[in-house]
Order: C-alpha cells, then structure tokens, then sequence
C-alpha cells in the first residue's frame, strides 16, 4: 500500500473548511441572484443590477479590486412564437423561440428525426429539404459525447430544413430552450406536444406552421472580474469562472448561478487564507454564455497579453448540483496522478476525467493551449442523456442544495489553493496541433467547422432574412462561437 504524504497545508484546509461549513453565504447569494435579479439575461434589467451586487458582495469579502468589464455582442429579445398543426386538422400548440431565433413564418410537412443521430440528415435529406424538422433534446443511443442542440439544428439546416422544432425528451418538463441561429425559425416544444405530433405523424402526413417575432439586437453585458494577489509577486495566475447569464425563460438556478455563487464563496473563504497563497488566483462571472460563450471569447481577447501566464481555468458552470466534485480536464493525463496524490493528501474525492466540447467557458481557453478543466463528476459525464429540467423554466432555487454548495465551495477552494501553491506545476500550455488533436480524439473535429459550412451552403440563397445576413456579415460567432475564438486578433 502506498503510504500518502501527510498534509502540508492541514491547517489552510481547516480554515476554508470550517468556514464554508459554517456559513450559508453561497445559497443567500443564490436567492438574491435569482429571486431578486431573475434570469441576468443579457440585456435585462437583472443583467446589470446583479453585476453591480456581486462586484459590492465582492468587495464586502475585502477583495477591493472586484470590478466588472463591459463588451457588446448581438444579443436577443425574446417575442411570443405560435405552432400550429394546419392538417390532418387545425391545432394549436404551445411553444418558445429559441434564443437568436428571427422573426418569421413558415409551413411545412413535419419530418420527426427521434434523437436526430449524426447520420440522419443525409439519409432523409429528400424529406428534409423544404420542410420543418422535429428532433427530441436526448443523446442519442450509442454516442460517446454529448451530441449538442446547436450541432442539430445546423446538420438541419444543412439538409434543407425550412423550420426547426426542439422537443423535451424529459416528461412534464415544459419546452426547452437554447441558443440556435438566426438562419430558420426554430422553436422548442414540451415532451407532451412533441409526442402529440408524433402520434398525429403515425396516422399520416402532418403539416405545421411556426410564427416567431423575435428580435436580434446589440446587447451591452459584462464580466465580474476579481483577484486575490499571490505572495510571490510573480505574473503568474490561476483562474476560476462560472457564468452568471441564465437562459430568459428561468432563474438559472442550477446553470449556471449555482457554479457562480460556488466561485463567489471560493473568492471569499480564500481570501481568509491569502497570506499563504503564492500565486495571483482570478475569480471571474462571466455574462452571454447561453447565446454563445461571448462572456468568456470577450474575456480572452480583453486579457490576451495574460494568456501566456495563466497556469490553469478551472470552469465551475453548474459546479453547485448534485453529484461528486472532481475535475474533467481538457485533455491533461499528466494531471490525473497529481490530482489522486492532492485527493489523497486532502482527505477528499476528487474524481478525474479527461473531455473537451466547444459548448462550454472553458473552450475560448481551451483553443488558446491553456490548461484547463471543468468542475463536475466524470462519471455523471458519461452516462446523462441530457440536461434534465436545466434550460426550462423549472430550472429555480428550490431544486439546489446547501449542502452541495458547500461540498463544491471546500473542494474547489483547496484544489485551486493547491495548483497556485505548486512549485511544479505539470502542465504546460498545448500547442495548435495538440488543442487540435484533443478536439479530433473527442469527435468534434467535423463539429467545429459547421457553422462555417451552413453560412456558405445560406449564401447561396436566393433571399436571405436580415438578421441572417446580419449573422453571416457583422455576427461572424454566431450560435456556435465557441468553435470560432482565433488564436491571434
Ligand atoms: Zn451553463
């Protein structure tokens, strides 16, 4: 048996732990976040109100140079959207735009693709073309990685679809939400009207009709940026970060606000350690992740000469749920033993994994070599088929747990104690080919390049909806920005 070193840092572990086992600051944040400030959805008046109250929360923990950095994006409003079954018989069906969503209508044969695999929208490109796709919101059987919204809706487009349904394959959910592109009308659906289209389609042909009235606008949002200074002096530092944008239609509870009150209280428990930590750590909240990572692609660019001393991102998105708190790295294997060796030394599961996917805050990092993970249970990782009620509007305070906060709070907190303290911190910055590699070996090398080819395959369009030029032209990020972020300016 190997024997494990004893604990050169027990008594910086006690004090984070005992504090953040002796305090309910994270769920008191919760609720301010979330009962008071609603969604924080870019461009609402919670949007800013909350960043001003987490920069006074900040600087109430004595971090004094808690502070929050402005940037425009094309945001979006949100208008009532209609779906209408128009044969065998006249229906009316309840439904949301999804977010970049443009205002418009459309009428078609409703084609349902089930789980929407990789493979499908070729093979019934010649029912596609034309008409409107229904696809349900699960993983399909099988797939390895997650295979995201945005990456169905664009093989979609590709196809020839006109309009686009979302179905919830979660039961008394209401209809899901999530960013798409403002290229056809898309809207989401519950599992309950998903299934009565379904049963209408096993009698015959269906036709439906989607009307939306949303509107894309320039939106001005912002990231709550704060640092605890390391002893060193060196330029060095670590980063932690969550988003605080929930999605328009909930409070955000679970994602992300649960992940942005974690590194808020992580902020202020280590803060009460600070004489002892060597290395500058950056808490930071980032805005407009649900319409497409702008928060963390306009951190990188607004911080770009950091990069180089940035010695790992940890992204806490969520990081307050259920579940073990470990870490899933961006392809970092040398990390893992140096990982087990600090859970051993702590005295605490830290599970660990190895991922990438484009959908997250770590992505913009991620593609700059940064060494990076996320916060959550690899195991969990593996097995979900999806995001249960997050992304609907049941997505509220009541479903997070103290107990969980804190868990995420003292495991989070002593790991990034840990990896600003190390002398020999393992990993290094990966390179181009490497970040490439990474994204190729977790299958989402075709993935990356599809927004490029749905606006070639758009501009050859006769007419073109405004808002979609607007998107191919002066929006060139889109729904899937996260794949865009350019390794130099
Ligand atoms: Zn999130």
């Amino acid at each position: 048996m190997r024997c494990a070193k004893l604990n050169p840092y027990l008594d910086v572990d006690k004090k984070i732990v005992s504090e953040v086992y002796t305090s309910s600051e994270p769920m008191d944040n919760l609720k301010v976040l979330c009962d008071i400030h609603g969604s924080r959805w870019p461009g609402t008046p919670g949007d800013l109100a909350s960043v001003k109250w987490m920069v006074e929360k900040l600087k109430s923990y004595g971090i004094e140079n808690a502070r929050y950095e402005a940037f425009t994006f094309p945001g979006w409003r949100r208008g009532p959207a209609e779906l209408e079954m128009v044969a065998p018989f006249e229906r009316s069906l309840e439904c949301i735009s999804l977010p970049q969503t443009m205002p418009d209508e459309v009428e078609g044969k409703l084609v349902f693709l089930g789980d929407g695999p990789v493979g499908i929208y070729e093979e019934r490109k010649e029912d596609i073309e034309g008409n409107i796709v229904m696809v349900t919101s699960r993983t399909p059987l099988g797939m390895t990685r997650s295979l995201h919204r945005s990456e169905k809706f664009m093989r979609s487009v590709l196809a020839g679809a006109k309009g686009w349904i979302f179905m919830n394959h979660y039961k008394a959910s209401g209809p899901p939400t999530g960013t798409v592109a403002p290229v056809i009308p898309a809207i989401g659906v519950s599992w309950e009207a998903g299934s009565f289209l379904k049963r209408r389609l096993e009698e015959g042909e269906v036709r439906v009709r989607i009307k939306t009235t949303d509107e894309n606008i320039d939106v001005e949002t912002y990231n709550v940026v704060c640092d605890i200074p390391g002893t060193s002096g060196e330029d060095v530092h670590v980063l932690t970060g969550s988003h605080y944008d929930g999605h328009d239609i909930s409070q955000g509870a679970l994602d992300p606000a649960s992940g942005a009150v974690t590194v808020m209280e992580m902020a202020r428990v280590l803060n009460k350690v600070k004489d002892k930590i060597k290395r500058n750590v950056r808490f930071v909240c980032f805005g407009a992740e649900e319409i497409g990572l702008y928060g963390s692609y306009n951190y990188v660019m607004m911080h770009r000469d950091e990069m180089k001393d940035m010695r790992f991102m940890l992204n806490l998105d969520s990081a307050g749920g259920p579940g073990r708190k470990g870490v899933i790295f961006n392809g970092h294997s040398e990390l893992e033993p140096y990982v087990s060796e600090m859970a051993r030394e702590m005295k605490a599961e830290l599970p660990t994994g190895q991922r990438t996917s484009p959908y997250g805050d770590n992505w913009p990092f991620f593609v700059n070599g940064i060494p990076g993970g996320g916060g959550g249970d690899p195991e969990a990782e593996r097995t979900r088929t999806g995001r249960g009620y997050g992304h609907t509007r049941y997505d509220t305070v009541d479903k997070i747990e103290l107990e969980d906060l804190r868990r995420a709070a003292a495991n989070f907190a002593r790991f990034i104690f840990r990896v600003a303290n190390e002398e020999d911190w393992p990993a290094r910055h990966k390179t181009e080919e490497e970040v490439q590699a990474f994204t190729e070996e977790k299958g989402y090398g075709e993935t990356v390049h599809l927004a490029d080819r749905v606006k070639d395959y758009v501009s050859k369009w006769e007419k073109l909806h405004p808002d979609t030029e607007d998107w191919i032209e002066k929006r060139p990020t889109g729904g899937m920005s996260s794949a865009y972020v350019p390794s130099s300016e």
